[in-house]
């Protein structure tokens, strides 16, 4: 199996649209491993990293950041991905164990498990110490819809998406991935007119992607040459920044903690990791031997 997923990004159509297309099936699975994701659940945050993925390929630097949160009120609760310029992604929903029935068309119900009713944010960082925040209320929870509404009321740029996550009878992901054309500025009416036709045949981008490849998706757009970079499941969490959050809670609180608790153990909701902290250890990070 795959350990990473990539992203190419050209420019087509005489240089008037960006085009990217994406292979987010390793990230999808990685999830699913790490949260034990029900496959509708898989699909709403897989198809929230693929688009935190393509945020993150515009980001300048490995210190640059950003993160996204599905608020919408649906069965799987929240649903928050982050990542950096380095295109390291990590997200986590509320509820990894959500169930929905399919919906009539046969795929998962992808917007019974966002919801529809609040919003998406977005928080860009790119490392000047002023964060960026962008919001627009969520359309369908389908994430494809809510990420194009996303780009055109707060960024001003219409962008046509499509996003696809599809899971096997195993619950792992076959394929994984989406495409984005994003007209630049000043583009005429006939090429956001072609942007619409175009992404219009990507309603089973998952299963393209599983059975042709991204390569392939992207030359059949336009036969032209690209940039690929990869993109992966990486939390930014680690022993030592815990060790931090324990030092902020004080001698005393720590102590207390251990007493009524065996240990402390600071989680991870990212990646679902538990860093525990024996008497012993607490003691240390203290300086007492
Ligand atoms: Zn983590």
């Amino acid at each position: 199996m795959q350990k990473t997923g990539k992203i190419l990004k050209t420019l087509v159509w005489g240089n008037a649209v960006s085009l990217a297309v994406l292979n987010t099936t390793a990230l999808v699975n990685e999830a699913i491993k790490r949260h034990s994701l029900t496959p509708v659940c898989a699909a709403a945050l897989g198809r929230a990293m693929t688009a935190c993925a393509y945020l993150c390929s515009w980001l300048k630097d490995g210190e640059s950041s950003l993160s996204m949160t599905f608020d919408g009120g649906g069965a799987g609760g929240k649903v928050c991905v982050a990542g950096d310029g380095e295109l390291n992604i990590r997200g986590f929903l509320e509820n990894p164990n959500c169930v929905l029935p399919p919906r009539a068309d046969g795929k998962l119900d992808v917007g019974g498990c966002v919801g529809k009713n609040g919003y998406l944010t977005v928080i860009r960082d790119d490392g000047s110490g002023l964060p960026f925040t962008g919001s627009c209320a969520l359309l369908t929870g389908e994430i494809a819809e809510d990420l194009s509404a996303y780009f055109l009321t707060s960024e001003q740029r219409p962008t046509a998406v499509a996003l696809g996550v599809r899971i096997g009878t195993d619950g792992t992901c076959i394929g994984a991935g989406g495409v984005f054309l994003q007209p630049l500025p000043g583009a005429s009416e006939e090429i956001l007119r072609r942007t619409e036709e175009e992404i219009a045949k990507y309603s089973s981008i998952s299963a393209l992607i599983a059975v042709k490849g991204a390569e392939e998706v992207l030359r059949s757009i336009e036969n032209t040459h690209y940039e690929g970079r990869e993109v992966r499941f990486r939390c930014r969490c680690s022993r030592e920044k815990s060790e931090a959050a324990v030092l902020t809670l004080g001698r005393e609180d720590a102590l207390d903690l251990i007493a009524r608790q065996g240990k402390i153990s600071v989680h991870c909701h990212y990646c679902n990791t538990e860093y525990a902290f024996t008497e012993e250890e607490t003691k240390k990070l203290f300086g007492e031997e």
